[in-house]
Parts: C-alpha cells; sequence; structure tokens
C-alpha cells in the first residue's frame, strides 16, 4: 500500500500565502513546500502561515517521521544483500564498472563507488535519497538492458496506487519549476549530461540516466495563450524490470529536489 497519509509539498503549499514574497529565503512559496517536506525547513520558517495551519500540518509531517526507521530498515537489508553478491558480475550486467572489489556506477555523469559492505563513497556529496536506490539497484533481482521504448509512471507496476503521490512530488513541482526558471533544461543538460531526444509532442523532450539503466525523459510543453503548461516524466520499459516503483519514486522526488536546490542558488 502507498503511504498514504505523507504529507505532499501541494497540501502545504495550499495554505500558505502563495505570495512568493522569498522571507523564508527561497524564490517562492512551491520551493517552500517541498523543503518543508525534504525537511530542510520548518513550518515555522514562513512567517505568513497561520499557528492553526501549522498544528494541522504538523501532525502529518509528524507521521513521516516515523517513516525515517523503515526507510533504515530497508538500507540494512540491502547492505546485507549486496554481501552475497559477485559484484564483478553484477557490474557487467548493470552498466557498471568493476576494479579491486568495488562497482562502480554513475548516477547523472557522477560516479559512485560501492565496496561489497555496502559502503559508499563519491566525489559528490552522498544524500540519502541516492544511497537507497543505487544499491537497490544494484541488489535488483532482475535486470534488462535499455530497450528505447517509453511508457507513463501508471504502466509500471504498482504504478496506478503511486501515481498521485509521483504527480504531487515530481512532476508538479517540476513544472513550477520549469515555468519559473527558463534555463532549467540548459543546465540539466550542462551539469548532468542531458540530452535532448526528438520524437515527443513537447517543446523540450530532455533524457536523463539517474543511473545506467534507468533512462527517464522529461517532456515539457510551455505556456501557450490560455493553455497551461506541461510536464510529464516517461521511463524506459526496461525501468520497470530494472528497479522497484519505490526506489523510482525516490530517485524521481530526490532529483527534483536537487533541481529545486540549484534553482534556488541561481535565483
Ligand atoms: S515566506 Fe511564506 S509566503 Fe513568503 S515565499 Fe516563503 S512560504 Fe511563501
Amino acid at each position: 500500500m502507498p503511504p498514504q497519509k505523507v504529507l505532499a509539498p501541494l497540501e502545504i503549499y495550499k495554505l500558505l500565502p502563495q505570495s512568493n514574497c522569498k522571507r523564508c529565503l527561497l524564490p517562492s512559496c512551491l520551493a517552500f513546500a517541498a523543503a518543508v517536506v525534504g525537511g530542510q525547513k520548518r513550518l515555522s520558517d514562513c512567517p505568513d502561515l497561520s499557528e492553526d495551519s501549522i498544528q494541522k500540518l504538523s501532525v502529518n509531517l509528524q507521521q513521516r517521521s516515523t517513516m525515517e526507521p523503515r526507510k533504515a530498515e530497508f538500507v540494512d537489508r540491502l547492505l546485507g544483500n549486496i554481501a552475497q553478491l559477485d559484484l564483478a558480475q553484477v557490474a557487467t550486467e548493470r552498466g557498471a564498472s568493476y576494479k579491486d572489489g568495488i562497482i562502480s556506477i554513475a548516477s547523472l555523469g557522477k560516479e559512485f563507488h560501492v565496496d561489497s559492505r555496502g559502503q559508499m563513497k563519491s566525489t559528490c556529496h552522498i544524500i540519502p535519497w541516492v544511497q537507497a536506490p543505487i544499491l537497490s539497484y544494484i541488489c535488483h533481482e532482475t535486470h534488462q538492458q535499455v530497450t528505447g521504448r517509453w511508457i507513463s509512471f501508471r504502466e509500471i507496476k504498482g504504478g496506478i496506487e503511486w501515481r498521485g503521490l509521483f504527480k504531487s512530488r515530481c512532476e508538479t513541482p517540476l513544472k513550477q519549476l520549469a515555468d519559473n526558471q527558463p534555463d532549467l533544461f540548459n543546465d540539466l543538460i550542462d551539469l548532468f549530461l542531458g540530452q535532448e531526444v526528438p520524437g515527443f509532442e513537447a517543446d523540450i523532450a530532455l533524457v536523463l540516466h539517474p543511473l545506467p539503466h534507468i533512462p527517464i525523459c522529461i517532456c515539457y510543453q510551455a505556456p501557450d495563450g490560455d493553455l497551461e503548461s506541461d510536464l510529464n516524466i516517461f521511463f524506459d520499459e526496461c525501468c520497470a524490470v530494472n528497479l522497484h516503483i519505490k526506489s523510482l519514486y525516490t530517485l524521481c522526488a530526490g532529483l527534483v529536489k536537487m533541481f529545486e536546490q540549484i534553482a534556488m542558488h541561481h535565483s
């Protein structure tokens, strides 16, 4: 069952003044809402959020914090599984490399190195959202090479149940970001080796590789007259085989949070 009670940024956003006044030191109320859900801001950091709203929202934020031990258990299980693997063989299948007992996996062009105890090293900051999906990708029982065929999130097993959360935590905040930051896609190309691809009915269709055999395609349609903008994230068919839907969701939600932070620094 999906975690229905986890607070989504939009639930916080609805109760904010939506004035984008930036007194919370973030560029918009939506960025603030996402930062609260991600744990980087407290509700009280918005001086205009009423006491009543803070109390109402705090209940669900507390429920969220009880999920952390479960996440830690999940990572512990993955660490146990890694110890059983032949990392050299796994590296070949997963599009990674192997040397001296270490498997090296590229995420958005940055290398992450994992040893047989699951210890991870990188020149990048290792953020929790990246740790679990990388370990999960290494340990996943099934694996398929990239197919070049794209599917929507809802077509992945479990996607219908997780679709609402995926929309509110991934597609909607990313669309908002693209609306407000015209340079966003150029940044994604420069910083994360994104590639523009033809064949989609969208102004921009950009492929990123958060993991070697997990290509995702972000399709953005800019606003046009009365028509609102639109943004959808598609997955190569192999993603459904190479990661559990929860890990795909975690990966995308983490990416969006990271993009928000980059956009914040720009502004
Ligand atoms: S301080 Fe509050 S109202 Fe102002 S931008 Fe931040 S969240 Fe929005």
